[in-house]
């Protein structure tokens, strides 16, 4: 598995090369990190606590950590104090509990709310209503050590192109919608993350600002 043209071959088939690359290490040892980052790689994404937890002090300090899978609340305290992005926050009980792990530990924790887009009832997310609710409520706006900045997405697992570009669509509109109202000072909605080894360049036709790549970078898992 030649990482290095991997990533050269993922980028220069990148629709917009502004969009920024999460490069998703689940699964993969340390050595494959090593040499993603030698070539320049910043950002990597995990799905699991214990293994970002496991790598995270054997790769260089300007390292940055991007929790990208479902998020227990109970394991929130592990990675506070240096995640650089949360992706997969889909529950006020989560966002509160990542509040209060960055009050602790004195930091403005950046997270992203998952929005649930696919057809598939498994993916995890918040639906139009539960967000609106929580968007509306007192203890949201109350909240002090948490930066919104922006939305994550997954679009069903289909081979079917036009339903991935409908998901990515809605997820697009939804955000160019939240970006026009008035919400709370720590809610800035800057990224959209969607998009991975099967469907980034619709996702960024659709106007992803950050995709999430594992397989075609490192390979099958
Ligand atoms: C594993 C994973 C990815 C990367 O998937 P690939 O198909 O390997 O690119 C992206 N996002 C999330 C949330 C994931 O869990």
């Amino acid at each position: 598995m030649d990482i290095k043209a991997n990533l050269e071959a993922v980028k220069k088939s990148f629709v917009n090369p502004a969009c920024q690359l999460i490069a998703v290490s689940k699964t993969k040892p340390l050595p494959d990190l090593q040499k993603a980052y030698a070539a320049g790689i910043r950002d990597f994404g995990e799905n699991k606590v214990q293994e970002i937890q496991a790598k995270q002090p054997e790769m260089p300090a300007d390292t940055r950590w991007h929790m990208i899978g479902h998020l227990q609340s109970n394991k929130v305290k592990y990675i506070a104090p240096f995640v650089h992005l949360i992706h997969g926050v889909d529950s006020f009980k989560l966002l509160r509990e990542i509040d209060k792990q960055g009050k602790k530990v004195g930091r403005m924790i950046p997270v992203l709310l998952q929005i649930h887009i696919a057809e598939e009832e498994s993916k995890f997310g918040f639906d139009q209503a539960e967000l609106e609710e929580m968007l509306a409520s007192p203890d949201f706006a109350a909240l002090g050590h948490v930066q919104v900045k922006g939305l994550m997405g997954m679009a069903t697992f289909t081979e079917d192109e036009s339903q991935i570009r409908k998901e990515f669509r809605s997820l697009k509109s939804l955000f160019d919608e939240l970006k026009k109202r008035k919400l709370p000072d720590f809610v800035q909605l800057a990224e959209l993350s969607m998009g991975m080894s099967g469907d980034y360049p619709i996702a960024q036709e659709e106007g992803s600002t950050m995709v999430r790549i594992g397989s075609a970078i490192f390979g099958s898992r």
